[in-house]
């Protein structure tokens, strides 16, 4: 399918005009940056595996009727999406301590919170990501009241089925974050899941050996990142258990 104009580069992914109005194609790159890109790298494969992941997760809730933007996989790196206005809002769900929350509160690492708690940071790289409360987010105008009401029940779903998909395959959901874009049928304006979902994005431990199987790899030098997201979707049934290609792709474009 041919790519129209380059729109936006990020850290992890490119966008690009899509074949029809209202479409993007996402393609994945394999860069992985931390610490608000302190810290960068090229993790070879990393991009195709989170595609497949995100994939996945996202026709998931496609047919648990949580809607998404996403469309099609259209190869190893890119994927179709219906093009969406993004609230600047970053939506982070947690069920157990980590990162910058226990920093933030001095609670340990893995503590089971007594229910999800959602969190919400104002997009912005130059101010590093904020934290922000829903009166920040209402006086700046960021998201209106009906919209927070319906982030707030799109991020407690997501975070349902990401949570028993995961402890399907011995996984801990510890927390993830997503975003959130708005889309436009005729006079119609909705709220979707866009961006990505995956290990870039989540924290994942094994449910015995709290062994890590996300980002944070890469963050606290802990190994091989693409083993560990290969693990991920192998668990998942999305990366055949002998297949190493995913892992180190021959790549289309
Ligand atoms: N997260 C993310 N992008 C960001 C910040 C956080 O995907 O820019 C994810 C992160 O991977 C984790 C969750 O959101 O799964 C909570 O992150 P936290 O606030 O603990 O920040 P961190 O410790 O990653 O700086």
């Amino acid at each position: 399918m041919a790519r129209g104009k380059k729109i936006y580069e990020g850290k992890a992914k490119i966008l690009y005009e899509g074949p029809e109005q209202g479409t993007i194609i996402q393609y994945f790159k394999d860069d992985a940056t931390a610490f608000n890109a302190e810290k960068k790298d090229v993790i070879d494969g990393k991009g195709a595996l989170n595609n497949r992941l995100s994939e996945y997760f996202m026709t998931g809730l496609n047919q648990i009727g949580v809607p998404t933007h996403f469309l099609k996989r259209l190869n190893m790196r890119e994927q179709l999406v219906r093009s969406c206005e993004i609230i600047p809002l970053e939506v982070i769900v947690r069920n157990f301590a980590a990162g910058s929350m226990s920093k933030r509160l001095g609670i340990e690492e893995g503590t089971q919170l007594t229910r999800p708690i959602v969190e919400y940071c104002y997009k912005d790289d130059s101010l590093g990501d904020p934290l922000v409360t829903e009166e920040h987010i209402a006086a700046f105008g960021w998201a209106a009241q009906q919209d927070m009401e319906d982030i707030l029940s799109l991020a407690l779903r997501v975070n349902d089925f990401l949570s028993g998909v995961m402890f399907g395959v011995g996984i801990k959901l510890i927390d993830f974050k997503i975003e959130i874009g708005r889309v436009y049928d005729g006079d119609f304006q909705r709220l979707v899941v866009a961006d990505e979902i995956s290990p870039d994005s989540c924290r994942l431990w094994d449910i015995e050996t709290g062994q890590k199987l996300d980002k944070d790899v890469f963050r606290r030098d802990l190994g091989s990142l693409t083993d560990a997201y290969a693990e991920v979707a192998q668990r998942l049934g999305v990366l055949p258990r002998n297949a190493t290609p995913m892992t180190k792709p021959t790549l289309i474009n």
